[in-house]
């Protein structure tokens, strides 16, 4: 994306759509992007630090997206699970099943919005509400982003139903904060092997890196070093893939162009596009999901490789 690129009509309706009701549009804006091709975006979510859903439409086409997956919070409990309350709504006002739910009906036509399934894994309500959503179509679980152990009981509950249903599950982790154990979840990876697992937040990204030895330390710089947990994961485990989204996955590929160049070969087949950006812009570099789409397009080392990362990996795994 270009930011500099003189404003044609068609962009600035998409920039400006977010004033106007979709039914007012004089066309789908959806129907393409500028590259003609389709983008699917892993990673978004509703009520995004408080932005309205119709600014969220006009964000992901101006963004070009051709399908997002919604990823619901789960219900607001004050728990040690949710850090008393600070967890809740995805620690950033994000809303849960029934609204993501709601919206990717209202806009289901070619698959323009699908949503995911959550819930805070240790209530007791927890498989029932996620079940629930899993048969009304959700196409993954997640976005799971508890104070909880990722082998905990709860956890394995919810893994084991991810493998009944058959869809991935998407895992926020984040030292001493959302998920812990890292260092020791290749233990489920061999437990779970028909589960199929996507890494996403500070702690998955920050280990790419070998040298990565302070876990504290949650935005690293500079240059990689293959071979870090993340990076075995990725190579060793068919069932690990890598959700490319949010401040954290754009500063893992843009810290090191070289490595980037190299990972997105090694792990061609396993890593996916998502935004996870709660801006209304939807371009240019106020929009870090439009900065990531642009990392990828000028870093990948092939156009198949481009292409598997904006939209063939998932459309296989999520089953779009
Ligand atoms: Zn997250
Ligand atoms: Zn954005």
């Amino acid at each position: 994306m270009n930011s500099l690129r003189p404003l044609s009509r068609r962009n600035f309706l998409a920039v400006s759509a977010g004033a106007l009701a979709a039914s007012a549009l004089p066309f789908n804006l959806s129907a393409q992007n500028e590259s003609g091709e389709p983008v699917i975006d892993i990673h978004q979510h509703t009520d995004y630090s408080g932005r309205k859903h119709q600014q969220l439409l006009a964000h992901q086409r101006a963004m070009g997206i051709t399908t997002t997956i919604l990823l619901p919070s789960g219900r607001p409990v004050n728990r040690p699970s949710t850090h008393n309350g600070v967890g809740n709504g995805l620690q950033a006002k994000a809303t849960g099943n029934d609204v993501c739910y709601q919206f990717a009906r209202e806009h289901s036509a070619n698959q323009e919005f699908v949503f995911g399934a959550n819930e805070v894994p240790d209530i007791p309500e927890a498989i029932e509400e996620i079940e629930k959503y899993l048969k009304l179509g959700a196409v993954c679980i997640g976005e799971s982003k508890f104070g909880v152990e990722c082998d905990s009981e709860h956890m394995q509950k919810i893994y084991e139903l991810a493998q009944a249903y058959n869809v991935p599950i998407l895992l926020h982790w984040q030292h001493k904060m959302y998920n812990y154990g890292f260092e020791r979840f290749y233990k489920m990876l061999e437990k779970y092997p028909k589960v199929n697992f996507i890494g996403h937040a500070q702690t998955w990204w920050a280990n790419i890196d070998r040298d990565h030895k302070d876990q504290r330390v949650l935005y690293p710089r500079g240059k990689v070093t293959p071979g870090g947990i993340t990076d075995r994961y990725l190579s060793d485990y068919p069932n690990m893939f890598g959700d490319l989204s949010a401040g954290s996955g754009l500063g893992a590929l843009e810290r090191d162009e070289d490595h980037t160049r190299a990972f997105f070969k090694r792990h061609e087949d396993k890593l996916l596009y998502g935004s996870d950006c709660n801006d209304t812009i939807g371009r240019g570099l106020g929009c870090q999901g439009a900065r990531t789409l642009a990392v990828i397009r000028r870093l990948a080392p092939s156009k198949e490789i481009e292409r598997k990362l904006l939209y063939g990996n998932s459309k296989k795994l999520f089953r779009l």
